[in-house]
């Protein structure tokens, strides 16, 4: 979201976000004008643009080589047959109006290349670089945030997981993030989020990661939200079709989730020896942990709820995939992946199996005893006959 738009890769949503916006505050990260844009703005963007605003120094300088010229140009009465032209003849970003060396290519010749008609605005465009001292910026290295826009022949998905660890390293970012989007469901402590993010950073698999990021960072999109970019849309949560579809709401208190949740919590509370029951807190406990779950099983319990958060993100919009039977597969699919990570450790074999005995002797009773189901038992069966435990 933060990212340009560049109308290709932009997902529907954003572009009906677009439209409502008028454009403004499209060039994302690379924005020079965020106060007026914040003003201009309206919903999501106008968050991320705050928010961006506020962190913008700390990332990235608010000069770059790859600020698109038409985004300094928003004082200037500029046509837009002019971006158009300038684009189309390689001139889309400041560092494109210097050759490799860094020098600055002659009004002149740009002139020369997008008409003469145009002169006196590619003038003022000019001046502006002039006034914010770009010279020198093309040899700066890039940030990490610059980088990271970069490479954009990476897939999606890698560009995304950088983006949340880049995110999530800067600690007093998050802080404020988090508290500000959870303000009106639910107070966390700055020392509960610190622990959330610690706790994130230790999720080995990139898959439930990310999941939890999104989670806590308020990732996924509500009936409301859209409802209000899109007109004509329901706010109503989309599973019960009655209560407001709130975060809080499709993640732990709509009736349905609810019943999904009550099947998991049979199934913690039977494994973990405990009495737990549904509250919001339920949304960090995959990574906080529960301090009423002795020590040994924690580990187990928060892959329990972790796995939960994956089904219900699984089926966001489609309440018939909260299933028991994914729910499973899911948690079998996190303990084999640790199990995994375990064994490629460079530590001698004994270490290794004590290890996972450790951890997961606890998941293999409890699959052995019928608590998953037959295909899982087979599955897990095998692993524990080549590892002997
Ligand atoms: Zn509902």
């Amino acid at each position: 979201m933060l990212l340009e738009l560049d109308g290709k890769s932009v997902e529907k949503w954003v572009r009906w976000e677009d439209t409502i916006n008028k454009g403004v505050g499209k060039f994302g990260i690379f924005t020079q004008k965020v106060k007026n844009d914040i003003k201009n703005t309206i919903g999501p963007r106008q968050t991320a643009l705050t928010i961006w605003g506020e962190r913008q120094i700390n990332w990235m300088p608010s000069l770059s080589k790859w600020t698109p010229l038409e985004s300094l140009g928003e004082d200037l009465k500029i046509e837009k047959t002019l971006w158009k032209k300038l684009k189309e003849t390689g001139y889309y970003r400041v560092k494109d109006l210097y050759n490799p060396q860094g020098i600055q290519i002659p009004a002149q010749n740009v002139v020369g290349q997008v008409g003469r008609q145009y002169w006196l605005q590619i003038m003022a465009l000019y001046n502006i670089l002039k006034q914010r001292r770009y010279s020198g910026i093309l040899n700066k290295e890039d940030t990490p945030l610059e980088k990271l826009y970069n490479n954009k022949e990476d897939n999606k998905k890698g560009i995304a997981r950088k983006l949340y660890n880049l995110i999530n390293t800067d600690k007093e970012y998050m802080i404020g993030i988090i508290q500000t989007k959870w303000e009106r469901e639910m107070t966390l402590s700055a020392y509960e989020i610190d622990g959330l993010m610690e706790g994130i950073l230790e999720i080995k698999m990139d898959k439930f990661r990310e999941l939890e990021m999104k989670l806590i960072w308020k990732w996924y999109r509500t009936p409301p939200q859209l409802s209000y970019m899109i007109k004509g849309m329901n706010s109503s949560c989309w599973h019960c079709k009655r209560g407001k579809g709130y975060y809080a709401h499709l993640w732990c208190e709509c009736p349905m989730v609810i019943e999904f949740w009550q099947l998991i919590l049979e199934k913690v509370n039977a494994v973990c020896n405990i009495n737990l029951q549904l509250t919001g807190k339920i949304l960090f406990m995959g990574v906080l942990g529960n301090n009423k779950v002795k020590k040994p099983k924690q580990n187990l319990f928060k892959a329990m709820i972790i796995a939960a958060h994956a089904v219900i993100a699984y089926g966001w919009k489609d309440a018939s995939k909260w299933t028991l039977e994914r729910w499973n597969w899911y948690l079998y699919e996190w303990i084999q992946s640790d199990i995994l990570s375990i064994l490629t450790q460079d530590k001698v074999w004994e270490e290794k199996t004590l290890e996972i005995r450790k951890k997961w002797s606890g998941y293999v009773r409890w699959v052995r005893e019928g608590g998953a189901n037959n295909a899982i038992l087979a599955k897990l069966q095998k692993v524990c006959s080549w590892l002997q435990i």
